[in-house]
């Protein structure tokens, strides 16, 4: 693992940390894609988008119900545990997640922002209420219209969410201290957060902490490589 100096948390009045794939893999999650990833391009483009959705909304609940299994059934890793202890401690911290698997609400954090939804959620495909929570894994319809129900997710070619992406818009321009954890940074628009930060907040420190050396261009991003799970839970410094 690579040395680091402990970041003294109350140095920050802002703290937000995007989190990516990276960081429930010691969970047993794999991510969808990218080497280990669980789904092939073809897989994404039958089962994972908004044509796939319309067209068969049952093969897209289909596909994605081992993700909703298995995420009620693994546990957070140290890493998610350290980043819930970090909010206990300094309230003023929010977590920006690229995951579905709700594993950081799991291990206590309630400032989560979750740009691509979650699993643990369903919604009518007419819209006719709001998500809810929902654990069955059986494909069924709306108990409300009878319309297919669809996972509360963001799929591919679908849009993000305005308000939880606003929200986001807001922190970026605060925050005092940027972390990003366990994502590659490929993925718009999440991959722009470390240029948003970097470009219009200048008293913000940007520390990534992923397990191979990013490419950034501001050398103001001071990275960390190794597993989050095992540097999370040593970075933090609370007196
Ligand atoms: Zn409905």
């Amino acid at each position: 693992m690579a040395e680091f100096e402990p970041i003294r948390v109350k140095d920050y009045p802002m703290i937000a940390v995007l989190t990516g794939a990276g960081i429930s893999v010691a969970s047993g999650i794999a991510p969808f894609r990218g080497p280990g990833g669980t789904w092939t391009e073809k897989d994404i483009e039958e089962c994972a988008t908004a044509r796939a959705l319309k067209k068969n909304p049952q093969k897209v609940w289909d596909a994605f119900s081992f993700v909703r299994e298995k995420s009620n059934k693994v546990d957070p890793n140290p890493a998610h545990k350290a980043l819930a202890e970090l909010e206990a401690k300094h309230p003023n911290t929010y977590i920006i997640t690229q995951n579905i698997d709700g594993l950081h609400q799991k291990a206590g954090s309630r400032n989560v922002l979750e740009m691509h939804g979650s699993i643990h959620r369903s919604q009518c495909t007419k819209y006719c209420s709001d998500p809810f929570d929902d654990t069955k894994k059986e494909f069924w319809k709306c108990p409300k219209c009878g319309a297919p129900l669809r996972y509360d997710i963001v799929l591919f070619e679908e849009s993000l969410d305005y308000n939880v992406m606003r929200k986001i818009d807001e922190i970026l321009n605060e925050l005092d201290l940027f972390m990003v954890v366990g994502t590659s940074n490929l993925v718009y628009p999440a991959a722009g957060f470390v240029d948003l930060v970097s470009r219009y907040n200048s008293k913000a420190r940007i520390v990534i902490v992923n397990l191979e050396k990013l490419h950034f261009t501001d050398p103001r991003c001071e990275q960390i490589n190794g597993k989050a799970e095992e540097i999370l839970p040593k970075l933090f410094k609370y007196d």
